[in-house]
C-alpha cells in the first residue's frame, strides 16, 4: 500500500461514476440501473459477497468431483470443435505435469481459437464438472502465468453483487474490480476518517483507508476480518446514533400535553375495580408510562407483551390518565372483532367509572357515526375505539390526550403518523391539522421483536416490556400431528368438550388462493359437522367472506359459550380473548409463517385450564416447514420463535418493507452482528450522553459524518 505515504489530495466522493476513467457513460448508465451506483462514494461502497482463495493451486489429479471453484496451472495442448445437439462447442485439452482435463467454451470461439496461446503457461481458474469421465471446467477464467505471477492482484479475490444484466453486457466480475482499482488509484487510496481517534483506539479498529482497502483487496484473512469489523461497526454506528439522536430531538422539541395528576378514575378504578392483582411487569409499564405521560414532552412508547400478557388493562389504565387530565383517549385495533372484543370488555369497566366510550367501525352506520363524530368534537365522548376508520378526516376531538395502537405490526407508519394529527388545536383560530400538538402515542404489539430489530428498527421509541404472564397460566402443551391422525384428534377434541372446553379450528387463508382456501374451509366445516353432530355439539363459522354483523354474531355465540367449536380463518389471529377455549387446532399448520402459528397458540391457555396446540399437517414438508413446526412444539416463548423467525425469514419480511428500508445494510448482518450492534449502540449512546451536540473538537469525524450521511441518506424518511 505505498500510495498510503503520498501527499493527500482529496477527491470528492461525490464524483458522478461517469467520470472515472474506465467507465464512461454506457458502463455508467448500467451501474446506476443495476447496483445503484451513482457516485464513487456508492463504488467504494460495493462490497464484495464473498472472497475466492487464490492461494492454493490444484493438480489435476488432485481435483475432486464436488464442483468446488479450483485453479489449475498448465497448458492447452490442442482446440476441437464438438458437434452438439444445437450448434458446436469448443474444447481444449488443458495439461499439466498430473494429468489432462478438458475446457469447454459454447460461444466465443473465434476470438478463443484467435487469443489463447498453446503450449504456454496459462492459469486457468472456475468450476469443474465431471463429465464423460474427464473433469472439465466450461467458460474458465484465464491469464497468462507470467501475467498471474506479475498482477498485483491480492491473494483472496473479491466477488462482486452483481446482475445478469451486468454480466452479459460486459460488466463481468473482473470488470468490476479493475474499475475499483482505477478509484484506489485515483484516490489514492486516501479516504477520510469517519470514526474519532477515541473509538479508533478503544476498539482496536483499523482506520478508514485501510479498511477500504483491505474490504475490496485482502492480502489475508485476518485483515480482511479487520477491516469487515470495522466497516459493519461504522454503519450500524451511524445507524444508531441517528435513532438516538432523533430520540433526543423528538423529546426536546415535540411539546406534550401535560398530564399534571392522576386523578378520580384511575385511583377508583385502582382501588375498587381492578378485576386481579396487576403483574410487576403490569406495575412497571404502567409506571414508565405515567412517567413519560407527566414529562413535558409527547411520549412515543412501545408496548411489546407476548400474547395473553395483559397490555389491555395497561391500555385502559393508561387512557385514564388521560381522561383524569381532562383529555379524550383513543384505541385504534386493525380488526373489527378485535375493535368490538375491546369495546365489549371496556365497556363494562367504563360502565362502573361513568365514562362514555363507543366503537367506530366500518360498519357503523350514518346516524352512528353523526353522533360520535359531534360528541367527540364537543367533548362528551371520552373514548373511542375502533378501527382504521378512526383515521378518517371526519373524526375529529376535541382534545385527544392520548392514541393507543394495538397489534402495531397490523398498520403502516403512514397511519401511524396520521394519529398524530389529531391532537388538540394549540391556536384554535386556524384550524388546521399541522397546528395540533400530537397525542402520546403508546403503540402496543405482541409480535416480539427480536431485540436486534427493536433496537434498529425502533430505536426512535422507546419500549416497555411486559415479560411475565398472568399467574396460574399454565404452558401451552404444542403437538405436531399428521392428516391420517385426525380421528384421533377428533377423539381428543371431543373428550375436550366434555369436560366443558371450547375449541377453535383454524385454516389458512392465503390471498392469491382465496377460493381454494374457502373451499378447504367450508370441506372442514362439512367434515366436522359430520364428527361433531347437531344438537349436541354447536359449531361457529367465521371468515373474511361473511358480513361483518354475521361474523360478529358467531363471534359472540363462542364467547358466550352457546358453541364448542369455532371453525375459523386467522381472522381470529390477533387480540380475540375466550378464557374458555382451551385447544387450538391449526389446519395445513405448514402454510403459516412462525409468528403467525405463535399468534393463533396464544388465542387459548388464557384461563387456568391446561391448554393445547395441535398443528396438523400433511406429509410432505419443506425444511423451513419442519423447523417452524419443531420450534413451535419446542417452545411457547415468543422471543425464541421470533429470533428463529428472523432467521428463516430475514428482517425485511418481518417487518415490512417500510420499516426494513432502513435495514438496507451494505455490510452488517443483523443476526450474526448482533455483538456488533450492541456495541454500536453502547459507544453512540455514550457519545451523546457526553456531547450531545457533537461539538467536541474529538468528535469532529463524526459530527462531519453525520452531517454528510443527514444529507445524502437521510435514514429518518425511512422511519418516522
Ligand atoms: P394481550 O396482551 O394478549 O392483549 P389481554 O390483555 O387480552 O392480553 O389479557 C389476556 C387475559 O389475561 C385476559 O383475559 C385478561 O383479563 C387476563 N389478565 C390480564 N392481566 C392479568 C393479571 N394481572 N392477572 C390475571 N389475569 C390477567
Ligand atoms: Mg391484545
Amino acid at each position: 500500500m505505498k500510495w498510503l505515504n503520498f501527499a493527500f489530495m482529496s477527491v470528492n466522493l461525490q464524483t458522478p461514476i461517469d467520470y472515472l476513467k474506465g467507465v464512461g457513460p454506457n458502463r455508467a448508465e448500467l451501474l446506476r440501473k443495476e447496483l445503484g451506483i451513482h457516485t464513487y462514494q456508492d463504488l467504494i461502497n460495493l462490497f464484495p459477497n464473498r472472497y475466492l482463495d487464490r492461494t492454493t493451486y490444484y493438480k489435476i489429479n488432485q481435483l475432486q468431483q464436488n464442483s468446488a471453484e479450483v485453479q489449475v496451472i498448465g497448458q492447452i495442448i490442442k482446440f476441437e470443435e464438438v458437434a452438439q445437439k444445437r450448434g458446436k462447442r469448443l474444447v481444449a485439452t488443458f495439461q499439466d505435469d498430473t494429468g489432462t482435463m478438458e475446457l469447454v467454451w459454447f460461444r466465443g470461439h473465434k476470438w478463443i481459437r484467435e487469443n489463447l496461446k498453446r503450449n504456454t503457461p496459462y492459469v486457468v481458474f472456475g468450476k469443474t464438472n465431471w463429465f464423460n469421465g474427464k473433469f472439465s471446467m466450461p467458460h474458465p477464467d484465464m491469464e497468462l502465468l507470467k501475467d498471474h505471477e506479475k498482477s498485483l492482484q491480492s491473494a483472496m479475490q473479491p466477488i462482486y453483487p452483481s446482475t445478469e444484466k451486468l454480466t452479459n453486457k460486459g460488466i463481468s466480475n473482473r470488470v468490476l474490480i479493475k474499475i475499483i482499482q482505477q478509484l484506489f488509484t485515483e484516490t489514492k487510496g486516501q479516504f477520510t476518517e469517519t470514526l474519532s481517534p477515541e473509538l479508533l483506539e478503544n476498539l482496536h479498529l483499523v482506520s478508514k483507508s485501510q479498511a477500504l482497502f483491505n474490504v475490496h483487496f485482502p492480502q489475508n484473512q485476518e485483515l480482511l476480518t479487520k477491516a469487515q469489523y470495522r466497516l459493519k461497526f461504522e454503519e450500524l454506528f451511524y445507524i444508531q446514533l441517528q435513532l438516538i439522536l432523533k430520540n433526543l430531538i423528538h423529546k426536546s422539541k415535540i411539546k406534550g400535553l401535560p398530564f399534571h395528576h392522576v386523578g378520580d378514575y384511575f385511583n377508583t378504578f385502582f382501588n375498587t375495580h381492578l378485576p386481579f392483582e396487576l403483574t410487576q411487569a403490569q406495575k412497571r409499564v404502567l409506571k414508565e408510562i405515567r412517567t413519560d405521560l407527566g414529562s413535558q414532552a409527547q411520549m412515543n412508547r412501545l408496548l411489546q407483551g407476548d400474547v395473553g400478557s395483559g397490555k389491555t388493562i395497561v391500555a385502559f389504565m393508561s387512557m385514564l390518565m388521560a381522561l383524569d387530565n381532562g383529555f379524550q383517549a383513543c384505541l385504534m385495533a386493525p380488526t373489527e372483532i378485535l375493535s368490538v372484543q375491546h369495546y365489549n370488555g371496556l365497556i363494562e369497566w367504563c360502565n362502573k367509572l361513568n365514562i362514555s366510550i363507543k366503537i367506530l367501525t366500518g360498519s357503523s352506520n350514518t346516524s352512528e357515526r353523526k353522533e360520535i363524530h359531534e360528541n367527540l368534537e364537543n367533548g362528551q365522548l371520552q373514548i373511542l375505539i375502533g378501527t382504521h376508520a378512526l383515521l378518517e378526516d371526519t373524526v375529529k376531538f376535541k382534545n385527544l390526550g392520548l392514541a393507543i395502537i394495538d397489534e402495531q405490526h397490523r398498520f403502516g407508519v403512514a397511519q401511524r403518523s396520521k394519529l398524530w394529527h389529531k391532537g388538540p388545536n394549540q391556536n384554535p383560530e386556524k384550524a388546521l391539522a399541522q397546528n395540533a400538538v400530537p397525542p402520546h402515542i403508546l403503540i402496543m404489539t405482541a409480535t416480539p421483536i427480536p431485540r436486534t430489530l427493536a433496537m434498529s428498527v425502533y430505536g426512535d421509541l422507546d419500549i416497555s416490556l411486559i415479560d411475565e404472564l398472568p399467574p396460574g397460566r399454565q404452558a401451552i402443551k404444542t403437538v405436531h400431528r399428521y392428516d391420517k391422525n385426525r380421528l384421533k384428534v377428533f377423539r381428543f377434541i371431543r373428550d375436550e368438550i366434555e369436560k366443558g372446553r371450547q375449541i377453535y379450528v383454524v385454516y389458512p387463508l392465503i390471498q392469491e388462493s382465496e377460493k381454494m382456501d374457502y373451499k378447504d374451509l367450508m370441506d372442514g366445516y362439512a367434515s366436522i359437522e359430520r364428527d361433531f353432530p347437531k344438537p349436541k355439539y354447536q359449531i361457529s363459522i367465521v371468515h373474511g367472506k361473511m358480513k361483518a354483523a354475521d361474523k360478529d354474531y358467531e363471534m359472540q355465540r363462542f364467547v358466550k359459550g352457546e358453541t364448542q367449536i369455532m371453525v375459523a380463518t386467522t381472522v381470529i389471529e390477533v387480540g380475540v380473548n375466550v378464557p374458555n377455549a382451551s385447544v387450538m387446532v391449526i389446519e395445513s399448520a405448514e402454510r403459516f409463517g412462525l409468528s403467525q402459528l405463535h399468534q393463533l397458540r396464544g388465542r387459548v391457555g388464557r384461563g387456568a385450564e391446561q391448554s393445547y396446540c395441535i398443528l396438523m399437517t400433511s406429509h410432505k414438508l419443506s425444511n423451513d416447514s419442519k423447523t417452524r413446526l419443531e420450534t413451535m412444539v419446542r417452545t411457547n416463548d415468543g422471543f425464541e420463535i421470533a429470533e428463529v423467525d428472523l432467521k428463516l425469514r430475514g428482517p425485511g419480511d418481518i417487518m415490512g418493507t417500510q420499516q426494513s428500508g432502513v435495514l438496507n445494510l451494505k455490510i452488517a448482518d443483523l443476526i450474526k452482528d448482533n455483538d456488533i450492534l450492541k456495541s454500536a449502540r453502547y459507544y453512540a449512546k455514550q457519545i451523546l450522553n457526553n456531547d450531545p451536540s457533537l461539538s467536541s473538537p474529538s468528535n469532529k469525524a463524526i459530527l462531519n459524518t453525520y452531517r454528510q450521511m443527514a444529507k445524502y441518506r437521510n435514514i429518518w424518511n425511512y422511519i418516522s
